[in-house]
C-alpha cells in the first residue's frame, strides 16, 4: 500500500557567510532525528490504517485483515490466541512506546483497541510490527551495538546519536543473544587441514580470574573455521562438544596443535594426531641449558642456533598452505636443519649437558614430525597457534575495556561474535538479514525535494 510522507524543513543561510563544512555538519546533525521523525510517522500511519481495517468491517472485507489483530483471548488461562477480529477504537494508550534504534530513542503513541469478541485490550501495531510486548530495542540498534563492541568503539555509537546504553545493556544485549544456538552445523574434517586448541585467562566478576577457551579448525584452502569458544569450561567437556560438530565415520588422523596447554595431551585423540607447537622451542632449551648450569651468555649461541634452525619451518604470516612448488625448497631446507641439530645433540652429549641434550632430542622430534607433516599436508603447523594468540588478545583486550565484570555467558557469547564475525565474515552477514527479517516487505525512495 502506498503511502507518502510531506517534510518541511525551514533553514537559515547567513549569505556571504557560510560555508560547505557548516551546512554539512548541521546537516550531519539533522539526519538521525530526521529519520527518527519519519519513523514515527511511518509507525503512526501504520496503527491507523490497521485500526481502521479492524474496526471498520463494514467497508473492509475479512480479507483486508489478513494477519492483523491477533490477540490472546481475554482471561484464557492457556493463553490461547482469540478469532474475534472486530475491534472498538478506544483511544491512544496512557504510555507512548519507548524504543531504542539506530537512530536514537524512538517514542510514538500507540493506539489501543478492544476486541469485540473477548474485550480484551490491546495495540494491534505491536504484533504488526513484530514487537514483543516488553522489546525495548529494535534488532537494527542490537546489530549496532553488538558490532560496535566487537570495534571497541562503543563509545563512538552512543556519543551524538542520544542512545541511552549502559554497559549493563550492552552486557544484556549479548547474553541475550542467540549465538549460542546457531553456526552449529556439523564440520567435515574432512575439509579441515587441522584443529588447534588454547586457553588464557580473563578477568570476570569481582577481579575474579576466569578461563577462556577457544578450538578452531583450518580449512584445506587455509580459512579458519571457528569450532568452539568457552569460558569456565574443563578440556573434556569440551571434547565432547566439539566431536558433536565433526561427527566422522573414521578417523582421519589431521593434525591436532596445541601449545603445550595442560590437559590436552588426549583431545580429540580418535580424529586428530597430536602435534605440540615447537614455538617455544628456544626459550624450553635455555632453561634446560640452565638447568645443566650455562649462564645466559654460555647458552645465548645455541638458543640462537636453534632459533634459527627452527626458523625455517616459520612463515610470514600465522599460517600458510604450503604450495607444491615450494615444497622442494623447504624439504632441502629441513634435511640441511635436521642435519646441523643431530650435530648439536652430538655436541650437547659430548660436553655432558644432560639436560640440554635430552630437552633438543625431544624438540627435534616434535620439530621433524612437524615439517614431515608439513610436507606432506601442506600445512604449516608450528606457528600456527599464533592464530589463537591473536584472537585471545584481541578478546581480552575488549574484555578489559567494556567487558570487565561480564558473565560466562556473555564472555562465550563475545568471543564467538568476535570469531564468526572475523573468521567466517559471509555467515555472519547472513546471520543477522536472517535476525532482521529483511524480505523486501517495506520500501521508500525520494519523491520531490523542491
Ligand atoms: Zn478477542
Amino acid at each position: 500500500m502506498e503511502q507518502e510522507i510531506h517534510i518541511t524543513l525551514r533553514y537559515d543561510l547567513a549569505i556571504g557567510d557560510v560555508n560547505l563544512n557548516e551546512i554539512i555538519y548541521r546537516l550531519n546533525e539533522l539526519k538521525n532525528l530526521l529519520m527518527l521523525r519519519v519513523t514515527e510517522k511511518i509507525v503512526q500511519d501504520y496503527d491507523d490504517i490497521i485500526t481502521e481495517r479492524l474496526s471498520r468491517t463494514d467497508i473492509f472485507p475479512s480479507k483486508a485483515r489478513r494477519g492483523l489483530g491477533r490477540h490472546i483471548r481475554k482471561g484464557n488461562p492457556e493463553r490461547r490466541f482469540c478469532r474475534g477480529r472486530k475491534v472498538r477504537k478506544r483511544g491512544y494508550r496512557k504510555d507512548s512506546r519507548k524504543m531504542s534504534t539506530v537512530f536514537g530513542d524512538l517514542s510514538v503513541a500507540i493506539r489501543e483497541v478492544e476486541c469485540g469478541t473477548c474485550s480484551a485490550r490491546y495495540s494491534p501495531v505491536l504484533d504488526a510490527l513484530k514487537i514483543g510486548r516488553y522489546a525495548r530495542k529494535e534488532m537494527n540498534f542490537e546489530h549496532e551495538v553488538i558490532e560496535a563492541v566487537i570495534d571497541t568503539n562503543y563509545r563512538r555509537l552512543i556519543d551524538g546519536r542520544s542512545i541511552d546504553i549502559s554497559l549493563g545493556g550492552i552486557h544484556n544485549i549479548v547474553v541475550g543473544s542467540d549465538i549460542d544456538e546457531t553456526f552449529q552445523e556439523p564440520v567435515a574434517i574432512k575439509d579441515l587441514s587441522a584443529i588447534m586448541a588454547d586457553g588464557t585467562g580473563v578477568k570476570q566478576q569481582q577481579g575474579r580470574k576466569g578461563e577462556l577457551r577457544a578450538v578452531i579448525g583450518i580449512t584445506k584452502g587455509g580459512c579458519v573455521e571457528p569450532l568452539g569458544s568457552f569460558t569456565n569450561t574443563e578440556w573434556p567437556e569440551i571434547e565432547c562438544i566439539i566431536k558433536e560438530r565433526i561427527k566422522e565415520a573414521e578417523p582421519y588422523n589431521i593434525p591436532f596443535i596445541y601449545d603445550g596447554e595442560p590437559g590436552l595431551d588426549d583431545f580429540l585423540s580418535e580424529v586428530a594426531e597430536l602435534q605440540r607447537c615447537t614455538w617455544h622451542g628456544p626459550r624450553g632449551l635455555y632453561h634446560a641449558l640452565w638447568e645443566d648450569g650455562l649462564k645466559k651468555k654460555q647458552s645465548k649461541p645455541e638458543t640462537d642456533k636453534i632459533k634459527q634452525l627452527i626458523g625455517i619451518e616459520l612463515p610470514e604470516g600465522d599460517f600458510e598452505i604450503l604450495k607444491e612448488e615450494d615444497k622442494e625448497q623447504v624439504r632441502s631446507k629441513y634435511e640441511t636443519s635436521k642435519f646441523e641439530i643431530k650435530e648439536l645433540i652430538q655436541t650437547f652429549r659430548e660436553k655432558g649437558y644432560k639436560h640440554g641434550t635430552s630437552y633438543l632430542e625431544n624438540l627435534s622430534n616434535r620439530l621433524f614430525t612437524n615439517i614431515e607433516l608439513w610436507l606432506k599436508t601442506g600445512v604449516i603447523a608450528p606457528k600456527t597457534t599464533s592464530l589463537l594468540e591473536r584472537l585471545f588478545r584481541e578478546i581480552g583486550r575488549r574484555l578489559k575495556r567494556i567487558a570487565w565484570g561480564w558473565s560466562d555467558k556473555a564472555v562465550t557469547n563475545i568471543s564467538k561474535m568476535i570469531m564468526i564475525r572475523q573468521y567466517s565474515r559471509d555467515k555472519w552477514e547472513k546471520y543477522w538479514k536472517e535476525k532482521l527479517g529483511i524480505k523486501g516487505y517495506f520500501n521508500i525512495e525520494i519523491l520531490v525535494v523542491s
